[in-house]
């Protein structure tokens, strides 16, 4: 028999933030969610979510109370408890995703059942009652995420890139996860020798306390939480947005908000570049900055609510576009059928050709700015390669927990490539320093980076260091691989879109109507083209999701014809 080990304060959120964490409805909102499911009478004991369950209902206690219980090794975690009038559930409830916790009756209780798509019902059309239900649960999650309160183990370390790759998996994701690290628990190590688990091997991850497996790849992790579980992916969907970073993301949420049956594929994690970025300073309403993370994971919510689905870790790999109906393949996937597709697979940083680069991603070298990155070299002196904007947010952002900050640029100087108020905050801090015309020749170390060689191309002088961090932001180059030859690219490889396409593109690509393509339609009808992948878009968050709200009104055209 199970015991339950009670935390004196099982989840303990800043008081202020109770009221919102757990909020008590009034009886005229409960009567409006009564009207959307259904009153029932319960058991004292009643399991009625269990851990793993998939699209499980959402409960409102009328008599009688719930409790929300972690079971792990035999034992449960108290969560905490829920009294008439307030609700159950955390994300998942709407991503429908498996249940993380276990929620019972501690005694005979009358409550409101409804089920996952009867609360996505309630949530669209009740304004009020969608406030403080999304509120709830998104707050649970981060409180959930901030106890570690999860059901996957990551024993790591902070040296390996795998563990950086898994760790950064789950935090975007919003999945919470308790993590040991290596470099400090001995017992942790002595334990993996023991199993003879070399460091290749690391991270070990624990999931759902069933499957161990070792250095396991972003999708295995996926499936082993379920994360695409509840997604019907043989079925044709109105549009098929590939990507989930600002483009993708304001195109799910203006296609699916504006009735279109949308899924979303999603090669990595939902946030794109801008989900890496430390703070966004310059997106419009948010005159303090936003991190990434926020931004992105609030526009992943807000999709997820107005019903689009989103697949994570399985990314597109080839697309057919000589049928009457466009498909999409998806990694390890089946083969996705859309009447409409929106491309918004963005640009990736470009790898500078350098020996052993791939030995020290992860492990010294990184190509994302994001606390956990800067967590690595709190009091080291660190190199950023590049004099685009990203590479000033970095610098601003690492002179704050580093001890010095170099940024290295091929040109002469920052005015043609980064926004003034960036250079004009890189002027004044005195931990920063541009050395212009310079550029890293050689990486070198022993499993991580120890020392780098940089070039000052004037003098012709090579210098040695021992810098053991390094962030790659030297411009992009479009994802558009996967393509396969349907679409007419620019000679950097970004998609042409409207005005862009002259008469040889769309003659290649045998363009079937009277029409020429819309301001963001592709030499294809109905594929559109929107954010960093496309030719000539500006590069920017606000860009990229005016192009992808754009997109969808253009999508109810070409659809329509
Ligand atoms: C560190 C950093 C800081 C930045 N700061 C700012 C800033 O302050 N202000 C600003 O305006 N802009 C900023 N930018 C630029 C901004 O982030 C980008 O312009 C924006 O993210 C572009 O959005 P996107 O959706 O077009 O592409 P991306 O953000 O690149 O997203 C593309 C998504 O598609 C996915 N994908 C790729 N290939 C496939 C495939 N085959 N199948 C499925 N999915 C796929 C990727 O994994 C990714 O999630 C910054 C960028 C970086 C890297």
């Amino acid at each position: 028999m199970s015991t339950v080990d009670r935390l004196q304060t099982p989840l303990a959120p800043i008081v202020s933030r109770l009221d919102r964490l757990f909020p008590t409805l009034t009886s005229r909102q409960l009567v409006r969610i009564e009207a959307h499911g259904r009153r029932r009478s319960t058991t004292r004991g009643e399991v009625l979510v269990e851990v793993g369950d998939k699209a499980f209902p959402f409960f409102v206690v009328l008599t009688g109370e719930l409790e929300a219980v972690r079971p792990s090794d035999g034992t449960e975690t108290l969560i905490v408890r829920c009294q008439p009038g307030q609700f159950s559930g955390e994300s998942n409830v709407i991503s429908g995703r498996p249940a993380i916790t276990r929620l019972r009756t501690t005694e005979p209780a009358e409550v409101i059942q409804l089920s996952r798509e009867e609360l996505l019902a309630l949530i669209q059309t009740d304004a009020e009652l969608s406030e403080i239900l999304m509120r709830a649960f998104i707050l649970r999650r981060l409180e959930l995420i901030a106890h570690h309160l999860g059901d996957i183990v990551v024993v790591g370390s902070m040296h390996s890139a795998g563990t950086l790759r898994v760790k950064e998996f789950l935090t975007r994701n919003g999945h919470p996860f308790h993590y040991v690290d290596l470099d400090r628990d001995r017992d942790a190590q002595e334990l993996l020798d023991r199993f003879e688990i070399g460091a290749g091997d690391v991270p070990v991850v624990i999931c759902r306390g069933q499957s161990v497996m070792r250095n396991p790849t972003n999708t295995q992790i996926a499936d082993c939480l379920g994360f695409n579980q509840q997604i019907d992916q043989n079925r044709v969907c109105d549009l098929v947005v590939v990507g989930a970073g600002p483009a993708g993301l304001a195109a799910a949420v203006y296609g699916a908000s504006e009735g279109l049956d949308v899924l979303v594929l999603e090669s990595s994690v939902p946030g794109g570049q801008a989900g890496s970025s430390s703070r966004i300073e310059n997106y419009l309403g948010f005159p303090t900055g936003i991190s990434g993370l926020d931004l992105t994971g609030r526009a992943y919510s807000q999709a997820l609510k107005f019903g689009a689905q989103v697949i994570v870790a399985k990314g597109a790999t080839r697309m057919a576009c000589d049928g009457q109906r466009y498909t999409v393949d998806i990694d390890q996937g089946p083969r996705i059928r859309a009447r409409a597709v929106i491309i918004a697979t963005g640009a990736e940083y470009r790898r500078p050709a350098l020996d052993n680069l791939s030995t020290f991603e992860g492990a010294g070298v990184y190509y994302g700015a994001t606390p956990m990155e800067a967590a690595l070299c709190v009091g080291e002196e660190v190199v950023i390669v590049g004099g685009g904007n990203s590479a000033g947010q970095a610098a601003v952002f690492l002179s704050s927990t580093a001890r010095r900050v170099h940024i290295l640029v091929r040109g002469s100087g920052l005015a043609d490539t980064m926004s003034r108020y960036l250079i004009r905050r890189i002027d004044e801090n005195s931990a920063i320093d541009v050395r212009t015309r310079t550029q890293i020749v050689a990486l070198d170390g022993n499993g991580k980076l120890e020392r780098i060689q940089w070039r000052d191309d004037q003098t012709g002088e090579v210098e040695s260091h021992d810098i053991g961090c390094v962030f790659m932001m030297t411009g992009a180059v479009p994802n558009t691989a996967w393509l396969n030859g349907c679409l007419a690219l620019d000679d950097n490889g970004f998609v042409k879109t409207g005005p862009d396409l002259g008469a040889d593109d769309l003659a290649t690509a045998k363009w079937p109507l009277a029409r020429r393509p819309y301001l963001l339609e592709t030499s294809r009808p109905a594929i559109f083209a929107v954010g960093d992948v496309r030719s000539g878009n500006v590069k920017r968050v606000a860009s990229a999701v005016g192009e992808g709200s754009i997109a969808v009104a253009l999508v109810h055209q070409a659809l329509r014809q």
